[in-house]
């Protein structure tokens, strides 16, 4: 990925009533080394993010995506993030941004061992080509996550729902999905349930009816499937957030894997078998996700 401009973030709390922030962010050199050794984000994956398209300068959905930094902070035990100080820094940093697509990264770690305060950064780098998966699709294979749907709530500690640093897993993930020949995975509950894919939502079509698994299971509430739900319900259609199980997802008419900077991204065949792709119908849900969105 090409990294073109970086701020560093000193954090302030949550209640602090500044009207400039100017003085808490400063440029760094996105080629240079920023993080001292004993960052818990480097040593544990212990911090949390949020990716967010930028389309012709335009950040994407800022306000969903700082709601979910805050969520993924309160899940964590991290200082809760100061929502004007974030939204200036995407501010700065979009401005650097241009035309095309770019993707806008925020980072709040826990900060260095036994340190004073959490470390902050926020990064623009260009935009991966995307335009293959929004229209020949991705061939996913299902994978089973390991835990049952209702092991978030009965172990908060894992962590579910929230956006951390430790994508490991995520990435072991595609790397297996690839290996059985598709493109992407899209994870199981060890009970039979469709949860997510490891960077993207899954959102399945049953005729005029448009269905996501509930977020409440330990996955992610993604930005970009609730601003299509929005869109999707002013063109007419029904949208439902419910349980989905694995047999249902084959079942479907279509489906899609859905996130802030691939966007949507048609499912062409679940374990080896085929499925159908209309392509029209995706490109003009394409055509709104690229479409400025607040
Ligand atoms: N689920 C996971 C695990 C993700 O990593 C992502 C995005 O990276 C999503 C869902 C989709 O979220 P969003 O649409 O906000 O990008």
């Amino acid at each position: 990925m090409a990294w073109r401009f970086a701020l560093r973030i000193d954090p302030v709390a949550s209640d602090d009533r500044r009207e400039s922030f100017d003085d808490t962010l400063r440029v760094i050199d996105p080629g240079a080394p920023a993080l001292p050794v004993g960052e818990l984000s480097a040593q544990r994956g212990d911090g949390i993010f949020e990716s967010l398209g930028v389309v012709g300068g335009h950040p994407q959905e800022v306000g969903p995506h700082l709601e979910r930094l805050v969520h993924s902070a309160q899940l964590c035990e991290l200082p809760t993030p100061h929502l004007a100080q974030w939204r200036a820094a995407i501010e700065r940093v979009a401005a650097e941004a241009g035309e095309g697509e770019s993707v806008i990264k925020l980072v709040l770690s826990r900060g260095v061992d036994g340190g004073a305060s959490p470390t902050a950064w926020i990064t623009l780098a260009d935009a991966p080509d995307n335009a293959r998966a929004r229209s020949e699709g991705v061939r996913i294979a299902t994978l089973d996550r390991g835990y049952a749907l209702d092991v978030p709530a009965r172990a908060p500690w894992l962590l579910l729902g929230a956006k951390t640093l430790s994508y490991a897993t995520n990435m072991a993930a595609i790397r297996e999905a690839q290996r059985r020949g598709a493109d992407d995975a899209v994870f199981v509950s060890s009970d039979g349930y469709v949860l997510e894919a490891p960077t993207a939502s899954v959102v399945l079509r049953f005729g005029d009816r448009f269905v996501t698994p509930t977020p409440s299971a330990g996955i992610l509430h993604g930005t970009t499937q609730l601003s299509l739900f929005a869109h999707l319900e002013q063109r007419g259609f029904a949208t439902a957030y419910d349980t989905v199980t694995t047999a249902q997802l084959a079942e479907a008419d279509a489906a899609w894997l859905l996130s802030s900077v691939r966007l949507a991204a048609p499912v062409a065949a679940v374990d080896g078998q085929p499925m159908a792709i209309d392509r029209a119908f995706t490109d003009e849900l394409n055509a709104y996700l690229l479409s400025p969105r607040d």
